[in-house]
């Protein structure tokens, strides 16, 4: 089955024509439609490559035009960030969405001059962004989707604390994703707090 025949608009199906892809991966084919849908979804997936594409590719169909922060990524390492940024700039880039990244251990130049210019999705790690929430650079009022990539790896570098006061600022009608290599308990009773009637796929 071809991309086309999923409902993704058509300046993201110029994006995935220009990355070369003819047809999507079988996990593309559960994951776009429910993320498109708006549902929430567990994606029970390993470290690194093969989840980006699922879930990038439905909320930068979703998200259309320039608006406001409406999506937020959040990510483990300024490495993953980066990562997940570049990928996402890539699918968008026959669209007018704006992209940013922002991660602790450097300079807040480049990174405010990119929040300053409106950004429609955010990929960050979980200590710089509080630093820019107080710092009054980004507000997550209006967040539609949140993105907790590799949720047990933020759990094992003690960032937990952090990803809940980040939720808790994020509007409560919202869809959120979890991805997660394993699932151990604190992740388990993340995802009960954090999403709404979630469907758990296997990346
Ligand atoms: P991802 O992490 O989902 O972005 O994908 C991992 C790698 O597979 C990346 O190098 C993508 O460019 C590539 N890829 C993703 N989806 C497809 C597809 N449907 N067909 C061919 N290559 C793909």
């Amino acid at each position: 089955m071809p991309f086309s025949k999923l409902d993704l608009s058509p300046q993201v199906l110029e994006g995935v024509r220009a990355a070369g892809y003819t047809d999507p991966t079988p996990i593309q084919l559960r994951a776009i439609p429910l993320i498109l849908a708006g549902r929430d979804v567990i994606g029970s997936a390993q470290t690194g490559t093969g989840k980006t594409a699922p879930f990038a590719l439905p909320l930068i169909s979703r998200l259309g035009t320039h608006g406001t922060l409406r999506t937020l990524v959040l990510e483990p390492t300024r490495e993953l960030a980066a990562q997940v940024e570049t990928a996402l700039r890539d699918y968008a880039r026959f669209t007018n969405l704006r992209t940013a990244v922002v991660f602790g251990g450097t300079g807040y130049g480049k990174q405010d001059q990119s929040l300053r210019q409106g950004v429609d999705v955010l990929v960050a790690t979980p200590g710089r962004l509080l630093d820019q929430m107080h710092r009054r650079m980004v507000r997550l009022d209006q967040i539609e989707t949140l993105v907790l990539d590799e949720a047990d790896r933020m759990l094992d570098m003690g960032f937990l604390p952090d990803v809940r006061k980040i939720i808790e600022r994020c509007p409560r009608n919202r869809q959120t994703l979890l991805f997660s290599a394993t699932i151990p308990p604190e992740i388990e009773q993340l995802s009960r707090w954090a999403l709404r009637n979630p469907e758990t796929i296997e990346i």
